[in-house]
């Protein structure tokens, strides 16, 4: 019976520890804090584990970065065996709007305690507070120092997740002890910041499907669709966490912004934007313009779209000008915003990690030293919302799991 050491108690660790306790091993997890604390602030509280809406084949798109590493975990436990895994352990879980799959009682907590309660049935020790300082491999296994002592295990799986603000932390410098590389890191999923103060007197008003567009120095154009909603510094909500997430990397600032464009409309082009203008103009001739605009988007958004385009409420649909029209129409179609940061403090994943080049996707298992396993997002990996970053903490922590226990 191998004994294996697990670093880090949150989704992917827990879940190795269960698949290797399943085909025999004896795993023991050590968490730098709190076991499975960081279930806690999923999805809002309510834990957005999977989702259930991306066919097989297209379930890579959903990650900026490893979606390829990662079709051999999802081929042999992908979001259908996570759901069944998870049903079968008494969570009843429902699929909300686009795939996206919750615990039914809507508790985060739950989540949680099904997964205690799964590891203290299987008997594997959690231990809090213990972080693993560092990993030596011996000819009879692998060392592995706590700040309580020091233990021998035949296998180990480091699953420490992700942080951009440290790339020297704990999980990284195991990795890298073991003479992994670790690519550079950066915060995904993030809101934006803009440098027109606008979008503050709009702080609170959500778009359920925006346009965002942009054109960033030295990458391909960028168009993505979802939700918007404006905040006080400036633009958030998915569809804003997916453009920040493909530019990860790229600095901004205010003296080097990222350029974006916003559609609130559905039409897709300029035309339809200016037909559908010229019908509601003409529907309701004697309104004045900001109620006509209201019909198309929200009240707030329609007055500052007016303001912008130097357009006064109060003028008659009828009074018009073609060229107010035309404004109107180009900022509809195309609205600038100057993005000059990222929104501090709610940076979902980090972009970057351990190089999957020197990890088997098969197994998990570093192609450097035989017997260490990585998951999670500790690996140069990461997804969209919508339950993608912790379907790859399952899936490569039941891969890394099952083939530690080998
Ligand atoms: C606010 C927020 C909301 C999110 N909501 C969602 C969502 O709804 N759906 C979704 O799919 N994703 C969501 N995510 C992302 C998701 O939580 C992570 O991708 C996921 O938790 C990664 O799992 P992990 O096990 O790899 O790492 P983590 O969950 O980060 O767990 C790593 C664990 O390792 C421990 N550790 C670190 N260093 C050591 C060490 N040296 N020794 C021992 N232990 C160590 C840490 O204490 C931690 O418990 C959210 C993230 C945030 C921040």
């Amino acid at each position: 019976m191998p004994r294996i050491a697990v670093a880090g108690a949150g989704p992917a660790g827990i879940m190795a520890a269960l698949a290797a306790h399943e085909k025999g091993a004896h795993a023991v997890i050590y968490d730098a804090a709190v076991p499975l604390a960081t279930i806690l602030r999923t999805g809002g509280g309510r834990c957005n584990l999977t989702n259930a809406g991306a066919e097989d084949a297209n379930l890579a798109l959903h990650y900026p970065r490893g979606g390829r590493f990662l079709l051999s975990a999802f081929s042999r436990f992908g979001p259908t065996e996570t759901m069944e895994w998870f049903r079968f352990r008494g969570l009843p879980l429902v699929e909300e709007e686009e795939g996206k799959v919750f615990p039914r009682s809507g508790k985060a907590q739950d989540v949680r305690n099904m997964l205690q309660e799964q590891a203290r049935t299987a008997c594997v020790k959690m231990s809090a507070h213990q972080p693993i300082t560092s990993i030596a491999p011996t000819p009879k296994g692998f060392q592995v120092t706590t700040e309580r002592g020091e233990a021998l295990f035949d296998r180990v799986i480091i699953a420490t997740g992700g942080d951009w603000r440290n790339p020297r932390g704990s999980g990284y410098d195991l990795a890298m002890s073991l003479g992994h590389t670790v690519t550079p890191l950066a915060p995904a999923l993030t809101g934006f910041a803009s440098a027109e103060s606008w979008p503050a007197r709009l702080a609170g008003v959500s778009i359920p499907q925006a346009r965002l567009q942009a054109h960033p120095t030295g990458m391909r154009a960028l168009r993505e669709t979802g939700g918007l909603v404006f905040t006080h510094r400036g633009i958030s909500g998915p569809v804003v966490f997916r453009i920040s997430s493909r530019c990860a990397f790229l600095p901004f600032s205010s003296r080097a912004p990222l350029h974006l464009w916003l559609s609130v409309l559905e039409e897709r082009d300029k035309q339809a934007i200016e037909g559908r203008l010229i019908a509601a103009l003409r529907e309701r001739p004697r309104q004045q313009i900001l109620s006509v605009l209201c019909g198309l988007m929200p009240r707030r958004l329609a007055q500052t779209t007016l303001d912008l385009a130097g357009v006064a409420t109060a003028t008659s649909a009828s009074g018009i000008t073609r060229v107010q029209r035309k404004a109107l129409v180009d900022l509809m179609d195309r609205l600038p915003l100057t993005i000059v940061d990222r929104d501090k403090g709610d940076e979902m994943v980090t972009a970057g990690g351990v190089d999957l080049a020197e990890v088997d996707p098969r197994s998990m298992e570093s192609r450097i030293v035989p017997g260490v396993f990585f998951c999670g997002e500790l690996l140069d990996v990461d997804g969209f919302t919508g339950g993608f970053n912790l379907q790859a903490a399952w899936s490569t922590g039941r891969i890394a799991g099952l083939a530690a226990a080998d």
